[in-house]
Order: C-alpha cells, then sequence, then structure tokens
C-alpha cells in the first residue's frame, strides 16, 4: 500500500494502531461484531510490551511474564468463551515466590496454602488478610460483571447501578481509603514491605498510595489464575492473531502510524511512515495519551493537551534479558521470583526485580542446554532521557549490575553460566513499543476517581491498552479493550 489509499468498500471499517493485547483484543470483539477490522503494527510480531522476542536462538519475554486472570471468571478465559479459543497455557504453582529478608514467601495459588504460608511469616497480622480477602472477592466480584467505570453516560451509569449489591454498598467507603489504611499501626516492617513490593507489580504503586479495593483486589492475583503461557508470553497475542486472520481480519505488522487525519472535528485516516493512507469510519488506538498526542499533530483535542499536561509521568522499566546453562539452574525452580535486596530502601531502581525463568519443560524458548531469564525493575523515566550517550550506557551498566546481584542472590553462582545478557531500558522500551518515554504499566491506581477512560476528545477516536482502566496487565487490557467495544456496541460484549 506504499503511498497508495485504502479505501474500504463497507461501511464499518476500524482501524486499530497497534498489536498489543489491548488492540487485539477488541479487534476479535469487533470482528466478532461484524466490523470490518485492520489492525496496523510498527513491529514486526505482536504483543508489545506482553510480547516475545526471538534472539540468538532463545524466545525472551520482552516485559510481561505472569499470565494471570486464567481462573474460571476470569477475564482471559472470559475472552476465549466469546470468541471461541484455546490459549496455550499450563498450570503453575507457585505464582512466584518473594525473596525478602532472607526469607523464600511462596505466594500459593490455592487459598489454603497461601493461609499457611502467611501465618507463617505474618503470624499476627492474620486480621488485615482476611480483611484483604473479604475486599478482594467483592472487588473480583464485580470485575466480572460489565462495569464501565469511569461512566461515560447515562447508559454506564445505568450498568454500574446495576452491580451495587448490599456488598458493594458495604465496601463502597473503601473508594476513598488506600491499602495502607487497612494495615494495622502495629504491621511489622516486614509485612508493610512485602505488601508494597506486591502492590508495586500490580498496581504500580505502594501501600500508601494504592486504593484499597483496587490493591485488595491486586494482592489477591496469585490466586486468580495464574498460569504459564507455552512458547512465551507473546504466544497469546499470536492467538489472537490466528483468531483474526481466521475470521477474516488483517493485521499487518511494519506499518509504523506517523499521523492520525482529523477531520471536522473526525478521525478520518492514518498515515504510515512510508506513506501510505488507511481510512476508516472508527480508529482505535492502542497507546498511551502521549503517544497518541504526537499522532495528532495541530488536531489535539483540548481535553487530551490537557490530560497529558496533568498527569505525571507514569513508571519505566528496566529489563535485562539473560540466557544461562541449564545446569546452573534447578530443573524443578518455580517459574517466577520477586528479590527484594535491601528492605530499608525505596523498591525499584534495581532494589526490587521480578525474576522469571523459562521451564525445561518449554524446550521452545531456549537453544539445546540453556534457558532464558527475565529480569525487570520499574525505573523512573526522565533520567535515562537526559544523559550523554556514555553517561547512558554507564548507567545502564549500573543497571545491569544490580540485576545480576538480585539473580545471583536467588542462585548462588549463577553469574558463571551466563551466555548472553541484554540490558533494556526506557529507552529501549519506547524504540520497541512506540511508548512515549517508554512509560510502561499505565497509571498507577491510586484513585478511583482519577481513573483514565478510553475517551480522546474526539468521537470516533479511542484509546485502548494499560493507560485506560483497569489498567495494567494483559487481564487488564482485555477488560479495558472489552468496555470500549461494548460502548461502541451498546451493550456488553464478554460472556
Ligand atoms: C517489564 C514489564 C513487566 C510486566 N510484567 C507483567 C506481567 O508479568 N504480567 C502482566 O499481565 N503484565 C505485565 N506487564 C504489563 C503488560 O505487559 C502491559 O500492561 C500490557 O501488555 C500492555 O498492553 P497494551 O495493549 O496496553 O499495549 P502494548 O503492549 O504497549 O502494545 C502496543 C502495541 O502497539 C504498537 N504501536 C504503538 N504505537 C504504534 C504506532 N504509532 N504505529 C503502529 N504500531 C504502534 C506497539 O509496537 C505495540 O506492539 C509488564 C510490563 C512491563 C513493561
Amino acid at each position: 500500500m506504499k503511498g497508495g489509499v485504502r479505501r474500504s468498500k463497507e461501511s464499518r471499517t476500524v482501524l486499530i494502531i497497534g498489536a498489543g493485547m489491548g488492540g487485539l483484543t477488541a479487534a476479535a470483539l469487533l470482528l466478532k461484531a461484524g466490523w470490518r477490522v485492520i489492525v496496523l503494527e510498527a513491529q514486526t510480531y505482536p504483543g508489545g510490551c506482553a510480547g516475545t522476542f526471538f534472539h540468538r536462538g532463545y524466545r525472551f519475554d520482552a516485559g510481561a511474564t505472569l499470565a494471570g486472570g486464567f481462573d474460571l471468571t476470569g477475564p482471559h478465559t472470559r475472552l476465549a468463551q466469546t470468541l471461541g479459543l484455546t490459549w496455550p497455557v499450563e498450570d503453575v504453582d507457585p505464582a512466584w515466590v518473594v525473596h525478602l529478608d532472607g526469607h523464600q514467601i511462596y505466594q500459593w495459588t490455592t487459598r489454603e496454602a497461601w493461609r499457611e504460608e502467611r501465618v507463617r511469616y505474618f503470624a499476627k497480622e492474620e486480621p488485615f488478610w482476611q480483611t484483604q480477602e473479604r475486599v478482594a472477592e467483592v472487588a473480583w466480584a464485580i470485575s466480572q460483571r460489565y462495569f464501565p467505570w469511569p461512566p461515560l453516560n447515562l447508559s454506564d451509569l445505568l450498568a454500574l447501578a446495576g452491580t451495587v449489591t448490599p456488598a458493594v454498598i458495604g465496601m463502597a467507603p473503601l473508594a476513598f481509603r488506600s491499602v495502607a489504611d487497612l494495615l494495622p499501626r502495629s504491621a511489622s516492617p516486614r509485612l508493610r514491605t512485602f505488601v508494597d513490593a506486591q502492590l508495586l507489580i500490580s498496581a504500580q504503586t505502594t501501600a500508601g498510595f494504592a486504593n484499597a479495593l483496587y490493591g485488595s483486589a491486586a494482592l489477591d492475583l496469585p490466586r486468580r489464575g495464574v498460569r504459564y503461557v507455552r512458547g512465551g508470553m507473546g504466544e497469546l497475542a499470536k492467538t489472537l492473531v490466528a483468531w483474526i486472520h481466521a475470521h477474516g481480519g488483517e493485521v499487518h505488522y511494519r506499518h509504523p502510524i506517523e499521523a492520525v487525519v482529523v477531520r471536522r472535528g473526525r478521525a478520518v485516516a492514518v498515515v504510515t511512515k512510508a506513506g501510505a493512507t488507511f481510512e476508516a469510519d472508527l480508529i482505535l488506538a492502542n497507546m498511551t495519551p502521549w503517544s497518541l498526542s504526537h499522532l495528532l499533530n495541530g488536531e489535539m483535542p483540548v481535553s487530551l493537551r490537557r490530560d497529558v499536561r496533568r498527569r505525571s509521568p507514569t513508571w519505566g522499566a528496566f529489563t535485562l534479558y539473560v540466557g544461562v546453562r541449564a545446569e546452573a539452574l534447578p530443573s524443578t525452580v518455580p517459574t517466577h521470583h520477586q528479590v527484594i535486596l535491601d528492605p530499608s530502601a525505596p523498591l525499584g531502581e534495581g532494589n526490587s526485580v521480578f525474576i522469571s525463568i523459562s521451564p525445561v519443560e518449554d524446550p521452545t524458548r531456549a537453544p539445546a542446554g540453556m534457558r532464558a531469564i527475565t529480569l525487570s525493575t520499574h525505573t523512573a523515566v526522565a533520567p535515562w532521557w537526559q544523559l550523554d550517550p556514555e553517561a547512558y550506557l554507564q548507567r545502564r551498566e549500573v543497571y545491569t549490575q544490580r540485576l545480576l546481584e538480585a539473580l545471583e542472590a536467588v542462585f548462588p553462582g549463577i553469574k558463571t553460566a551466563l551466555h548472553l545478557c541484554l540490558p533494556a531500558t526506557p529507552r529501549t522500551f519506547a524504540f520497541y513499543t512506540r511508548r512515549w518515554q517508554g512509560m510502561v504499566g499505565g497509571f498507577p491506581q491510586t484513585s478511583l476517581w482519577r481513573a483514565r477512560g478510553p475517551q480522546t476528545g474526539i468521537p470516533n477516536l479511542w484509546l485502548v491498552g494499560d493507560s485506560v482502566f483497569p489498567g495494567q496487565s494483559t487481564a487488564g487490557v482485555i477488560l479495558g479493550a472489552a468496555r470500549v467495544v461494548a460502548h461502541l456496541l451498546g451493550q456488553p460484549i464478554l460472556v
């Protein structure tokens, strides 16, 4: 389509910019609803932050490594039932192991095992966990219904009213409180650090800031259907692409979009880097509001301009993709680990590190005799953009060593078994995912009242992805995208 204009014969064509999990979910659901669907992706493979890339015989998960939300009523399960597809997943237990203060705390997936575990480490704080579980039960029950938050119109308000039960009314005050408000004053430093570390990876913020309803639900993630994806996380996106292709939709790789064309207040087309124009009735942008604002150039609506100016930057990620000789690891080692090196120091910036190891049972992930490991830590994006090339490389090396130290803390001696080690900074994420400044993971879930909806200020241009409530994770973006499609169709879409 170089330089040409692609005009659809049908009246209802939707263009989706980006083949992340949010874009692909929306694409599949709109295809099912009868729309003509075209997905345009800059990269050569789908999945974005939840993609898996190939490098020298390894299949490394680029960002997301842990697939949650596959229990009976979880977002992945509901999407699979709606579309009639099967995910290539297997059970994992424990969900992950937290290495804190010389202890290994197992996040077991069954409630009974987890209760025994937490009593072992947080014996005096059982009332906190019981409250958290009660709140989580209500919050997850709400998420299983159509919950168009934040509301965009009267019908959203009516749908929200339909989710109100006596249990929800009982929990309503928690909409104004933080997880820290649920912790006892006497909570031990170990409990506080543990809860902070869990919330940082699941709500993008710590207990003092995480909304109590959202945060309680997030703390329950290990008990909500965690799975291992065969072939790496990117297979979730590939499963959706295969479904879209099989049902007549189009997914085009190597199609970076440089501009969204707006005429008389409506988005009418997108233009690729190569100069091709695709016209459509509806456009969904699988990106952050900042990234979208750069595609709109002079046509940015006032509300979007205000939004990107007022909101603080979100987290970035520093990741390390490591190939190791398999004999350096026990063959039955749990797949995921979270390491807190210094419990008295702030989390992120290499002090808390998530480590995911390809299982021996999945030979597709690494060359024979090797295993693929992805390590990641939260990092502020701004400093990575303020450095000259030499200082940047120095900083990258410092973070590389910090993450290797975390790996070594869990598996002593592993550094001698390294085969390759690739670092990625927010600059790398900006390059590969086109997320402005490499901001990843969506907005911290601090206040339900500041939650961002999918609106852009242009009536036929919508955001999907982790900038939209309920935010980060493959499960979160499935729910967010399903909400946008339901809004467009005027009825809930997930079974
Ligand atoms: C280090 C890290 C670890 C994480 N760990 C987990 C985890 O364990 N479990 C979990 O569930 N979640 C995790 N997450 C979060 C999860 O990966 C994301 O929330 C989710 O994948 C985001 O999906 P998305 O649809 O918002 O878009 P993205 O994943 O950002 O995908 C957007 C896609 O759009 C494309 N695109 C963007 N702009 C353009 C353009 N102009 N033209 C064409 N294409 C474009 C990009 O190339 C990309 O493919 C992690 C994230 C990171 C960064």
